[in-house]
């Protein structure tokens, strides 16, 4: 069992995210506590890993039914031809032996809120006393006529990195030069703001070598996008962005959305029967919180997880958290980046609550990298805290974009970008 003065001095030192230390009112063994986390990604790793650091007399069981996750982040890089998808690859092989973690390669089938247990998709239960839910995101198919996850081998969304990834990147090298590669941009909300807009600009870069005659559409149901100044620029710069003969064209259609899609021939039609015909179609479907969330009344009626903010606990199930994209944290962008600060804070709750402690106030920070060309970036940065209220909002003066387009300061930008991948998987998984 943690001593309460080792607590207190790794909530700290481990995170500059608290602003407050925390406040024991009473300390109790938490030597039988068990939490069981759903979903090893950015949040769930991050959740266990940092639960172990804080009190590794508690048990943590994480269950993932992937042997090795394969990050989103660098995966539009891969269409660039600038990274490998295997490198995009992690074990969880140092959460288990360096940390203690129980790592359960399964699905989880149900949830039981009443009585406190998963069952997974064995046909096992796993009790536990607090559950930390990050599963991510899953595909709102209806939206959609014509298209869905059994024809997503035609038209990958490429929006899971993996499989889909790779698929997408093949089509890129095989369609011929002259080619039209259509991106349907998902609306709001959805996970990484920014990602469609870096996946025109890597794919724009590949085609710019190999096969220059080629058209990248951007059909957009937003009227505006993250970072859409900074990328326009880059955009204007290096694709001819506005010009007659510009690689990007970026077609904002609120009124006339993409409703339907024939698989076969590749073509879209919009809500006012307007067709668009691609060589490469790359269909980013409407999101909402993961399956699991959804058929275990963790979700509202916007299809994501409320959840209080200090300690990420659901609102509709107690002793519940749910983290990452799959949860409410607006105006938390959802990232990797936002879903290891996430966990961090919900680690630290489910800690303080568990050795009956007061919950410290939490503050998060998000910065979203995106690259341009394999060696110019931008970014936005953010920093947020609790308001009276008990809601998240900005830290007003705090962050901001990339501050010019300067060359020198765009190639800083995409360097950053490169370590910051590097930090944010040894972070949440080593
Ligand atoms: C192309 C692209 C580029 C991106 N680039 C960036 C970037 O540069 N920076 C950034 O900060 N973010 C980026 N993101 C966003 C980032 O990938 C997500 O925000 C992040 O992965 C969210 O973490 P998560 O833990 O909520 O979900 P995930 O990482 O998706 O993890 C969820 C895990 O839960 C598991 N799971 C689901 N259901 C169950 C179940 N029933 N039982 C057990 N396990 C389950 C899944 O297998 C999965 O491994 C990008 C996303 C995309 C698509």
């Amino acid at each position: 069992m943690v001593s309460r003065r080792h607590f207190i001095k790794l909530t700290g030192s481990a995170s500059a995210l608290f602003v407050a230390g925390c406040q024991s009112k009473k300390l109790i063994s938490s030597a039988s506590a068990h939490v069981v986390i759903i979903g090893g990604g950015f949040g769930g790793a991050t959740a266990a890993k940092t639960i172990k650091k804080l009190d590794p007399t508690i048990d943590v069981t994480l269950i993932e039914p992937k042997h090795h996750y394969i990050t989103c982040p660098g995966s539009n890089w891969v269409l660039a031809g600038l990274k490998n998808i295997n490198s995009l690859s992690v074990s969880y092989q140092q959460l288990s032996s360096q940390y203690d973690i129980k790592v359960v390669h399964d699905r989880v089938a149900t949830i039981d809120p009443d009585r406190h247990f998963v069952t997974i998709s064995n046909g096992h239960s796993i009790n536990y006393d607090r559950l930390i839910v990050s599963p991510g995101i899953d595909f709102r198919w209806e939206a959609i006529e014509g298209h869905n996850d059994s024809t997503a081998h035609l038209i990958p969304h490429a929006w899971k990195a993996g499989v889909q990834t790779t698929l997408l990147h093949s089509q890129l090298q095989n369609m011929h030069n002259g080619g039209t590669v259509i991106i349907c941009a998902p609306p709001n909300p959805f996970r990484c703001p920014p990602g469609p807009y870096e996946r025109a600009s890597m794919i724009a870069y590949y085609l710019k070598r190999h096969k220059p005659k080629s058209k990248i559409l951007i059909l957009d149901p937003k009227t505006h996008f993250s970072k859409q100044g900074l990328f326009i620029k880059g955009w204007e710069k290096h694709y001819g962005f506005g010009n007659d003969n510009s690689m990007i064209e970026w077609h904002s259609i609120p009124d006339n959305p993409v409703v339907k899609i024939d698989v076969k021939k590749r073509q879209l039609e919009t809500d006012f029967g307007d067709i668009f015909k691609a060589d490469v179609l790359n269909y980013i479907p409407a999101q909402q919180a993961a399956n699991i969330a959804q058929t275990s009344g963790l979700c509202d009626d916007s299809g994501w997880c409320p959840v209080i903010h200090k300690t990420s606990e659901s609102t509709l199930h107690s002793d519940i958290h749910v983290i990452g994209d799959a949860s409410i944290q607006s105006p938390i962008p959802k990232s990797a980046f936002a879903a290891n600060a996430e966990a961090k804070v919900c680690a630290f709750a489910v800690v303080s609550l568990l050795n009956e402690m007061d919950v410290s106030e939490p503050a998060w920070i998000n910065t979203c990298y995106s690259l341009i060309t394999a060696d110019q970036g931008i970014s936005v940065a953010m920093v947020y805290k609790l308001n009276p209220q008990g809601k998240i909002s900005k830290v007003k003066g705090a962050g901001g974009v990339t501050p010019s387009i300067d060359e020198r300061i765009l190639s800083l930008e995409a360097s950053y970008a490169k370590k910051w991948l590097e930090s944010i998987v040894a972070d949440s998984f080593t």
